[in-house]
């Protein structure tokens, strides 16, 4: 079953890299995938996830041009991730909620695309956050969480950074984190994630703003895109948030 996870998670994530480029680009989402540069048409046998890339030594079989590492990283991220997401549903074999799970990878998908994004060209899509917003709250219904509670976790974590885009004068954070805010929100619920979600963003923004600066690739006031540390907080929190908060209660 694993082995299956780990090829669903390659062949999603390769998806996601075509979804990603194509969204982009104003591209159509249907139709044959093609090197971006030559615009050649990509056969089946180059387009295996992770393998191909290594195969044709990161470079496009018909113009040579280099190939973006974020193609395989991108398919391993979504791998590894489904796997995580998969054993940690599967510690209880007999109760294995498909529909948690679908809803976890649902939410996996969507970040890297966001990480993605953010990280490449600094802008957090709506075309993408607005409509899984909804797709959060329907599922969370579904997993028996009440409807307000879903409504007011994601207005919270929406004014939290509409507050900061204020406060800051919309200095390093957009209009499309606030919105991020509230699919973190609605897909976490729980009190307690949400300030776990808010408090990881800032550790590891911080972390990553730490290390930029001491190796000189950043200066001071240099804005970092707040999506990348969202989208990757959120996937810890949602995986991981119970532990978390167990490890830092017991430290007291
Ligand atoms: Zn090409």
């Amino acid at each position: 079953m694993i082995y299956i996870v780990i090829i669903l998670g390659l062949i999603i994530g390769s998806f996601l890299n075509s979804f990603i480029w194509r969204l982009y680009a104003g591209e159509s989402f249907s139709g044959r995938s093609f090197c971006p540069q030559c615009r050649a048409k990509i056969h089946w046998y180059d387009n295996v996830p992770v393998a191909s890339f290594l195969l044709l030594k990161g470079r496009c079989r018909y113009c040579k041009k280099k190939i973006s590492w974020q193609y395989p990283l991108v398919e391993i991220a979504t791998a590894l991730l489904f796997v995580l997401s998969y054993l940690q549903l599967q510690n209880n074999i007999f109760d294995l909620n498909y529909l948690l799970l679908a809803r976890n990878w649902l939410a996996i998908a969507v970040m890297i695309i966001v990480f993605v994004y953010d990280f490449r060209w600094q802008i957090v899509s709506l075309l993408v956050v607005v409509p899984t917003i909804i797709m959060f709250i329907v599922f969370n219904i579904f997993l028996s969480f009440l409807w307000w509670q879903i409504l007011i976790a994601g207005l919270i974590l929406s004014f939290f950074f509409f507050a900061q885009y204020i406060i800051t004068k919309k200095k390093g954070i957009g209009e499309g984190d606030i919105w991020l805010g509230a699919l973190a929100g609605v897909l976490l619920v729980k009190l307690d994630s949400l300030f776990i979600m808010v408090f990881l963003t800032y550790v590891i923004g911080s972390i990553v703003a730490l290390t930029l600066l001491l190796f000189g690739k950043k200066k001071w006031g240099e804005k970092l895109p707040l999506g990348v540390f969202i989208s990757i907080a959120t996937i810890l929190t949602m995986l991981y948030g119970t532990t978390i908060s167990e490890w830092y209660f017991n430290l007291f």
